[in-house]
């Protein structure tokens, strides 16, 4: 997979607010944030897009989403509410092709998104 400005950020070569690190996952602050929360949540593993998940990657998949809640609870949204979106591709809005799931909160969301 190419190199992305996020594996940069997971092999440190360019620096992020990081807000949770382990050995499968990164979390930072999302450089142009839509909300007063605004966490990108993404796998050290490269995979481009939610296109790319296999059956082998359920468990990542899930500690991704995991994380999210634990870090909603951390930055005060878990009883207000928040979400979580993965963008695919280009109707999807998909501008850095290694996967990540946005935790967005501390506002009010409308639905159905624009
Ligand atoms: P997406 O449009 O779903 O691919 O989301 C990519 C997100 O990455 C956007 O919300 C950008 O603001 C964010 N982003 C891009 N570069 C950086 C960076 N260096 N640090 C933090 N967030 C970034």
């Amino acid at each position: 997979m190419a190199e992305t400005i996020f594996s940069k950020i997971v092999d440190k070569s360019i620096p992020a607010n990081i807000v949770f690190e382990d050995e499968y996952l990164l979390a930072f602050t999302d450089v142009n944030p839509q909300a007063p929360v605004h966490i990108l949540i993404i796998p050290k593993k490269p995979i481009e897009s939610l296109n790319l998940i296999e059956e082998d990657d359920s468990t990542l998949i899930g500690k991704m989403v995991l994380a999210a809640k634990r870090l909603a609870c951390d930055f005060g949204i878990s009883e207000s509410g928040y979400r979580l979106v993965f963008n695919c591709n280009r109707d999807g809005g998909q501008t850095v092709f290694h996967l990540h799931c946005h935790l967005l909160g501390g506002r009010n969301f409308s639905w159905p998104p624009g």
